[in-house]
């Protein structure tokens, strides 16, 4: 895709602090960090989301995070890990990307939770239960 900022990253036209690529993905710094290390592990050719990114290469993806993971625990001395990937809306990019966020103690990091509009659990099930 020619205006796609990540399909640009993967052509090197553009820069990024690369930290792992082979012929099918690319694993690269995210410019704007939630945490150090955070990394964006990406398919070299254009899928814009999870759903249409073939299964082999889903799996080809997911056996990445392992190593990543070892050598980040290594270096960076992270204790844990987060994994997230947007879909539609939260996604500014529309090429698929998964977070590959590493996590500290007493890091600060809350996800997705924003207690003004949540509803109770019961009535959720109740919602998702419904016919149509
Ligand atoms: P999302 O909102 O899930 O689509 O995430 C897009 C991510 O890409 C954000 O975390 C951005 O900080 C990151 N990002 C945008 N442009 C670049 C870039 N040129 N190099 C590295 N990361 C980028
Ligand atoms: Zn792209």
């Amino acid at each position: 895709m020619d205006d796609c900022i990540f399909c640009k990253i993967v052509r090197h036209e553009i820069p990024s602090e690369i930290i792992f690529e082979d012929k099918d993905i690319m694993v690269f710094l995210d410019i704007n960090p939630t945490t150090n290390g955070d990394t964006l592990i990406i398919p070299k050719k254009h899928y814009k989301d999870m759903f249409e990114v073939p299964r082999e290469l889903l799996n080809y993806i997911e056996d990445s995070y392992k190593s990543i993971y070892q050598i980040y625990k290594k270096k960076l001395k992270c204790d844990g890990l987060t994994l997230t990937t947007n879909m539609d809306y939260g996604q500014e990019i529309k090429h698929f990307h998964m977070h590959f966020i590493p996590r500290y103690k007493n890091d600060d990091v809350k996800y997705l939770s924003n207690k003004d509009i949540l509803k109770d659990i019961k009535d959720i099930k109740k919602i998702i239960d419904e016919n149509n």
